[in-house]
C-alpha cells in the first residue's frame, strides 16, 4: 500500500473486510458445524448466520463456485448416500427456484417434500440484498436485481405469484419519494475523465450536454457532433426506404451505425460506448443498431421502420422499487415456503424482517432450503427415465446424494451437460447455446450525501471510468425502514461495472470479460471505487478516506442470460425481438423424464418475470404424461 492508497483511505477500517482481499475466509458452508443443535448433521446453522449483513465480495462470493468449476473442468466427487428422499428436489435458490418449489406445492402437492439446493451462502440468486449497520442505523440496498419493470405487462403466472406474495405493485406511490431529490437539485450528470478524455470533468445537464459541456475536454468539433447526436432531429438515412433502413440498421452495431452514417468521430464514439452497459451488459460496438434504435437511444430521427407491432408495444407502468430490490420477492417466496425462517405477513414487513436462516433446513419442514450446497451430479436411477432421481450436491468437500421423484433444474443450462449424462446429445448443444452477461453492482455506504447535492449529481454515466454508473440508490422508505431524507445523512450508492472486450462478438466479450472479473481482487474494487468517488465528488467536499463507511461488491459472473444461433451467431437479446424460426432456448429446456428446467436460460430473457414464468412451466411439465409435452 503505496501513500496514494493510504490518502485515499485503503487503510481505513470499514464494512468490508469479511474477506482477505476477496479470498479464503469464505462464510456459509465453512461456518457450518458438523452437527447441528437438533441433532440432525446439515441443519444445524447458528441464529446469529445472517448473510444480507456480509460486506466485502459478494454476489458470486469466495466459496461458491469453486465445486462448480471444478465440476465443469472435469472433476467427479465421491459422495455418501443418504436415506433423504424429496418428492422434488429444486437446483438454484433463484427467483425461478424458489417459485418452482411454491408453485408446485400450489398446484401439484401442497403436502410436497421439497428441498432447494443452492451453491450460495444466501438464498436469492441475482435478488440479492445487501445491508450495512453504521452507528446502530441498518441501511439495505439492492445487490442485484433491482426492481419489478413493467409489472402490469408480467405474464399471467408471474402476476399471479407476485399477487398471491402481497404485493401490490399499484402503491409504488406510497413507498417511493418521487421529489425527494428533485427538492435536493440532484439530477443527471456526465463524467469525464482524464485517462480518456484529457481532463476530469463533470458536466450537468440531462445527458451532460447542458450548457457546461461547453468546457467539458472534448474537441469542438466532438461538441457539436454530440450536440447534434443527441438533439436527434436528423434523419441520417433520408431517402431511404423503410425496408432499407432495416437492412441498414440490422447489418450495423450502434456504434459502427454512428460512424457510418450519422458522422460521429472517435471522441463521440468513446462517449456512447457505454451508454448500453446498464440494461444490456454490452457496449455500442456490439449492440445491433435496431435495438438502440427500439431502446430509443439517439441517432434515429425520422425511423418508420415497419416493423408492425412487434417493436415498443411495451407498456411503461413504472416499476416497483423494494429497498433491497426484488431481494424482498425472494424472502416473501421464502417466508411462504417456510413460515417459521420470517416474522409478519405482508409485503412492507418483509423489508425489515429479520430472517432466521437456522429455520430454513430444518428436518421437520416440508421445504428445506440448504444452502453453500452445488449439485454436481443429476441422474435417473439406472438409467430410466421413469425412475427417481439421483441428485449429488457438494457442501463442503463432503459429497452427499440424495433422492427424488421429480427434479427442476433451476441453475445454469451451460453447466447441465457437464452434471446430467441422462440429456440427449442435440439437447446438449442447444444447452451450450445459453450465454451469460458478467456484471457488478458495487454498493458503498457513504456517511452523507452533501457532495452529490453540491454537485447536482444523483446519477452520473462515467464512458471512460472504471464504473459506468455512479448513482444515489432508488429513494424507498417500507415499514419502519426509512430513506435517507437529509443529504446530512448516511446514504448508499450504486456503482455499475461490466467487463467486457470491445471488438469481439458480444458472447466472446461475455467469456473474456468473465475472466477478466474472477480475477479482480476485492482490493482493485476498492481502489477504484475511492479513486473514482474522490475525483468525481472531490470537488463536492467528498473525502473517501473520511467519507466511506461501507463497501459491497456484487460480482456476478454469470447474469444476465442470452441464447445465441449456433448458425448465425446472432445473440437472443430480447426473445419477442427474435427474427430465426430456431429457438435455441426452447430446444434446451425440454423436459427429461422427470428432470424440467426451469430458470432464465430457458427463457432466453433475464428479467424477474421470465424466471417465474419458466418456474410455472417447468412444474407443470412434470405434471404431463411424457416428457416434452408441455414446453
Ligand atoms: C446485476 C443484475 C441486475 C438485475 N436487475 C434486474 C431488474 O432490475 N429487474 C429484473 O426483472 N431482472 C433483473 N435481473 C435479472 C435477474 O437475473 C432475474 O430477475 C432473476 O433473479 C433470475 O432468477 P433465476 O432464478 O433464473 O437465476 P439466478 O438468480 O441466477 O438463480 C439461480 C441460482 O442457481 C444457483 N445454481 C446454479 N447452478 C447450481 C448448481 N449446480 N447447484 C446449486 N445451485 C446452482 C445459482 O448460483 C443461483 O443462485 C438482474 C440480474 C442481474 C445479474
Amino acid at each position: 500500500m503505496d501513500s496514494r492508497d493510504r490518502r485515499l483511505g485503503l487503510d481505513r477500517a470499514i464494512s468490508r473486510r469479511d474477506f482477505l482481499n476477496g479470498v479464503g475466509v469464505a462464510i456459509g458452508a465453512s461456518l457450518l458445524p458438523a452437527c447441528g443443535k437438533r441433532g440432525d448433521p446439515i441443519a444445524d446453522v447458528p441464529t446469529s448466520y445472517y448473510p444480507p449483513a456480509e460486506t466485502g465480495m459478494r454476489g458470486s462470493h469466495p466459496g461458491s463456485f469453486e465445486v462448480a468449476h471444478a465440476t465443469v473442468r472435469g472433476q467427479h466427487w465421491s459422495a455418501e448416500k443418504t436415506d433423504e428422499h424429496y418428492d422434488l428436489v429444486v437446483v438454484g435458490a433463484g427467483l425461478s427456484g424458489l417459485s418452482a418449489a411454491y408453485v408446485y406445492r400450489r398446484d401439484v402437492d401442497p403436502n410436497a417434500r421439497i428441498l432447494v439446493l443452492d451453491n450460495h451462502d444466501d438464498f436469492g440468486g441475482h435478488a440479492k440484498r445487501n445491508e450495512f449497520t453504521l452507528d446502530g442505523r441498518t441501511f439495505i440496498g439492492y445487490g442485484g436485481t433491482m426492481f419489478m419493470e413493467a409489472p402490469k405487462t408480467y405474464p399471467a403466472t408471474a402476476k399471479q405469484v407476485v399477487r398471491e406474495l402481497g404485493i401490490d405493485t399499484d402503491r409504488h406511490g406510497d413507498f417511493y419519494h418521487e421529489g425527494l431529490f428533485a427538492s435536493h437539485g440532484v439530477g443527471r450528470v456526465s463524467f469525464f475523465d482524464k485517462e480518456t478524455f484529457g481532463a476530469d470533468y463533470l458536466a450537468s445537464g440531462e445527458h451532460g450536454f447542458g450548457e457546461s459541456i461547453g468546457d467539458a475536454p472534448l474537441s469542438a468539433s466532438a461538441k457539436a457532433e454530440l450536440a447534434r447526436l443527441f438533439a436527434d432531429e436528423e434523419d441520417y438515412l433520408a431517402g431511404m426506404t423503410p425496408a432499407e433502413r432495416r437492412a441498414v440498421l440490422e447489418a450495423h452495431s450502434w456504434r459502427d451505425y454512428l460512424e457510418k452514417f450519422a458522422g460521429v468521430g472517435e471522441e463521440g464514439l468513446a462517449f456512447v460506448q457505454k451508454w448500453p452497459h446498464g440494461v444490456w451488459a454490452i457496449g455500442a460496438d456490439a449492440l445491433p443498431a435496431w435495438m438502440a434504435w427500439n431502446e430509443g437511444y439517439p441517432g434515429f430521427a425520422g425511423m418508420d421502420l415497419d416493423y408492425g407491432d412487434e417493436n415498443g408495444s411495451e407498456v411503461d407502468d413504472g416499476g416497483f422499487y423494494f429497498p433491497d430490490g426484488n431481494a424482498s420477492i425472494a424472502r416473501l417466496l421464502v417466508r411462504a415456503l417456510v413460515p417459521a425462517a420470517a416474522p409478519g405477513d405482508s409485503m412492507e414487513d418483509i423489508v425489515t424482517a429479520r430472517f432466521d436462516y437456522s429455520e430454513l433446513d430444518q428436518p421437520e419442514n416440508l421445504t428445506r432450503i440448504r444452502l453453500s450446497s452445488t449439485v454436481v451430479d443429476l441422474r435417473h436411477q439406472g438409467g430410466e427415465f421413469d425412475a427417481d432421481v439421483d441428485v449429488t450436491y457438494v457442501s463442503g468437500d463432503k459429497g452427499r446424494t440424495v433422492t427424488a421423484n421429480k427434479v427442476v433444474w433451476a441453475g445454469y443450462h451451460s453447466m447441465l451437460p457437464h452434471v446430467c449424462p441422462d440429456v440427449p446429445g442435440d439437447q446438449v448443444a442447444a444447452l451450450n447455446s445459453s450465454v451469460r452477461a458478467p456484471l457488478v453492482y458495487t454498493n458503498v455506504l457513504i456517511r452523507n450525501w452533501r457532495s452529490l447535492v453540491e454537485l447536482g449529481l444523483r446519477r452520473a454515466y462515467c464512458p471512460g471510468s472504471f464504473f459506468q454508473t455512479v448513482m444515489l440508490t432508488h429513494p424507498v422508505s417500507m415499514d419502519d425502514y426509512r430513506f435517507s431524507q437529509s443529504p446530512d445523512e448516511p446514504v448508499i450508492l450504486h456503482l455499475q461495472y461490466i467487463p467486457l472486450a470491445p471488438g469481439l462478438p458480444a458472447p466472446q466479450q461475455f467469456r473474456v470479460g468473465r475472466q477478466a472479473l474472477l480475477e479482480t481482487s476485492f482490493e482493485t474494487f476498492e481502489r477504484n471505487v475511492r479513486d473514482q468517488l474522490g475525483r468525481m465528488l472531490g470537488p463536492g467536499g467528498f473525502v473517501p478516506a473520511r467519507d466511506i463507511a461501507g463497501i459491497t461488491v456484487n460480482r456476478w459472473a454469470h447474469g444476465y442470460a442470452y441464447s445465441v444461433d449456433a448458425e448465425s451467431g446472432d445473440v437472443a437479446w430480447w426473445p419477442e425481438w427474435w427474427r430465426h424460426e430456431r429457438r435455441p432456448w426452447v430446444d434446451a429446456r425440454q423436459r427429461v423424464g422427470n428432470i424440467a428446467f426451469a430458470g432464465i436460460d430457458a427463457a432466453s430473457n433475464a428479467m424477474t418475470e421470465a424466471a417465474i414464468e419458466e418456474a410455472h412451466r417447468a412444474v407443470h411439465s412434470l405434471t404431463t404424461e411424457a416428457a416434452g409435452e408441455a414446453t
